[in-house]
C-alpha cells in the first residue's frame, strides 16, 4: 500500500469529494475538512422549495464532452438533458431584440481568415492585444465586439490577460460547444461523490476553515480555525485560487502563492428570478424558444429554462469594470436586474414585481470561501501551472479545477480531472 497511509484534503467541493473517493477505493484513510456548512463548493442546487424546481445557485451546465462528467453521471443513474439545437439565442442591442448565435463566428470564412492570423502567431498574446493586432480591420468590428463580450462574459475573464490560444481552442478550434444539465441538478452528482465517498470510510467535518499547513517529521499539519491541528502523510488543497493564494501567504511559501497570480480568477454575481409565468412569450411570442439572451446592459447575459417551461430567469452578472457591486446590497442588484429587464422587453411600470414571486442574488466574488467564480488561462498560465504540479515540500499536492492539465479550466470537468491526476500521483508515491 505504500508509505502514504493518512492523506487530509482541504475542500469538499467536486474535486476533493472526487479524490476522496478515489484514494479511500485504494484503502487509503482520508479526511476531508471543509469551511462551509455543506458540500459542493461553488455546486450549490437549491432545494425545490425554492423556485419549483433544482435551482443552480453556483454551476448549471455541463460543457462540450466533458468525458469524466458523463461518466459520472452515468455510475451514479442520474439523467443528462441537452439543450436542444432549436433552442434561441437573442441579442439586445440599439433597442431591439433580433436571433443571434452563440459563437462569435460561425462562417468558415471568418474562421479560415483567423486560422490564418493564429497560425502565424509565434508567441501567445492576450486577447485584446490580438484583436488590436491581427483583426483591426473594420470588416472584424463585430467580430471583435462579439469575442470580448463573450471573454468577458462566458469566460469571466479580462480581455487583457486571457490567453488568445485558450480562446481559439475554446471557441474557434471545431470542438464540441453542446451544453446540457443534470435533470436531477448539479448536487445530486455532488451526493453521490459523498455516498461513495462515505462507503469508504472517508471522514468529512464540516464548519473547519483551514487556516496554514507545516511540515514537520514527515507529516503534514493543517492548522483551522478550531483548537488542535490535523496531520496526515500527505495533504491535498482544494480551495479556488484567492483563498488558495491566502493559505499558501499565510502558510510562508510566497514564491507558491505568487505563481498563483499567474492564473485568471473572474468574478460573477448569478441572479435567480422566479416569477408567476414566463411572461417574456406573451410579451414576444417570437421568444418561446429563447434560451439565451446577450445585451449591452451592465447586466448583459440572460437565460431561460429551455427547454424547461419553468417561469425563472438567470441574469449572469460579471464585476470586471462593476467591482462595487461586490458590495452592494442584493435588493440593489435586484433593482437594477428588474430594471434592465424593464427596458429589454419594454414591459410596463410595476409588472415585472408583480410578476416576480421569488429570488436569490448569489455574489460569489463576495463568497470568502470562493472569492470569485472560477479561473482562465492567461497567457502565463501554463508555464507557471508546470511550476505548481510538484507537491509542496513533497507533502502539499495543489488541485481544483485551475489545476487541471486539460483545456477545461473553470469547470466543473477540470476540478473532476484535476482529483483525477493528483490521486494518480498520490497513488504512485
Ligand atoms: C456562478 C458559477 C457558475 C458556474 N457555472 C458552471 C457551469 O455551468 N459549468 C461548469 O462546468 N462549471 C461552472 N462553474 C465552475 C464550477 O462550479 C467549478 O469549476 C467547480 O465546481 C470547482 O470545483 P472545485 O472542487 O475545484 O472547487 P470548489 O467547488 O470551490 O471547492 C473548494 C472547497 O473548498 C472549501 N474551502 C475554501 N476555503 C477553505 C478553507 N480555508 N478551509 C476549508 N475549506 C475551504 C470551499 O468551501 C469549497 O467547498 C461555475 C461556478 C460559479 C461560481
Amino acid at each position: 500500500m505504500g508509505n502514504i497511509k493518512e492523506i487530509i484534503v482541504v475542500g469538499a467541493g467536486a474535486c476533493g469529494l472526487m479524490a476522496a473517493r478515489e484514494l479511500s477505493k485504494k484503502g487509503k484513510r482520508v479526511l476531508i475538512i471543509e469551511s462551509r456548512n455543506r458540500i459542493g463548493g461553488r455546486i450549490w442546487s437549491l432545494p425545490k422549495s425554492k423556485f419549483n424546481f433544482i435551482a443552480e445557485a453556483g454551476a448549471e451546465f455541463v460543457h462540450g464532452e466533458a468525458k469524466i462528467t458523463q461518466s459520472l453521471i452515468k455510475e451514479a443513474h442520474l439523467n443528462y438533458k441537452e439543450i436542444p439545437d432549436w433552442a434561441e439565442f437573442w441579442r439586445y442591442k440599439d433597442g431591439r431584440l433580433n436571433k443571434a448565435s452563440m459563437e462569435p463566428a460561425n462562417d468558415s470564412q471568418t474562421v479560415n481568415d483567423i486560422n490564418i492570423k493564429l497560425q502565424n502567431l509565434k508567441k501567445d498574446i492576450s486577447i485584446s492585444q490580438f484583436l488590436k493586432k491581427h483583426l483591426k480591420n473594420e470588416k472584424f468590428k463585430t467580430l471583435r465586439e462579439r469575442i470580448i463580450e463573450m471573454v468577458r462574459g462566458y469566460d469571466a475573464a479580462d480581455p487583457d490577460k486571457i490567453s488568445t490560444k485558450s480562446v481559439y481552442n475554446e471557441w474557434l478550434g471545431g470542438q464540441n460547444n453542446s451544453q446540457g444539465r443534470i435533470r436531477e441538478g448539479y448536487g445530486a452528482l455532488i451526493n453521490f461523490l459523498q455516498s461513495e465517498c462515505r462507503k469508504n470510510g472517508v471522514k468529512i467535518i464540516l464548519n473547519r476553515h483551514v487556516n496554514t499547513f507545516k511540515i514537520e517529521n514527515k507529516k503534514v499539519k493543517i492548522f483551522t480555525n478550531d483548537i488542535g491541528n490535523y496531520s496526515g502523510d500527505i495533504a491535498m488543497a482544494t480551495q479556488p485560487v484567492p483563498v488558495l493564494k491566502k493559505f499558501l501567504l499565510d502558510s510562508s511559501f510566497l514564491k507558491e502563492a505568487a505563481f498563483l497570480s499567474d492564473i485568471g480568477f473572474g468574478g460573477i454575481i448569478k441572479i435567480l428570478l422566479g416569477f408567476k409565468s414566463r411572461w417574456w412569450i406573451s410579451v414576444n411570442k417570437k421568444l418561446r424558444n429563447l434560451s439565451f439572451l446577450f445585451s449591452d446592459k451592465t447586466i448583459p447575459t440572460w437565460w431561460t429554462q429551455y427547454p424547461g417551461r419553468i417561469p425563472v430567469l438567470t441574469g449572469w452578472f460579471p464585476v470586471l469594470g462593476h467591482e462595487e457591486f461586490i458590495q452592494k446590497d442584493n435588493k440593489k442588484i435586484l433593482d437594477l436586474s428588474l430594471s434592465i429587464l424593464k427596458k429589454i422587453f419594454k414591459t410596463e411600470d410595476g409588472f415585472l414585481k408583480k410578476q416576480l414571486i421569488s429570488w436569490k442574488i448569489i455574489n460569489w466574488p463576495a463568497d470568502i470561501y470562493a472569492g470569485g467564480a472560477y479561473s482562465y488561462v492567461t497567457v502565463k498560465t501554463e508555464k507557471t501551472k508546470k511550476k505548481l504540479i510538484e507537491p509542496i515540500k513533497g507533502k502539499l499536492f495543489l488541485a481544483g479545477e485551475a489545476l487541471y492539465n486539460g483545456d477545461e479550466i473553470g469547470t466543473v470537468e477540470a476540478a473532476l480531472g484535476s482529483a483525477k491526476e493528483v490521486s494518480k500521483r498520490i497513488l504512485k508515491l
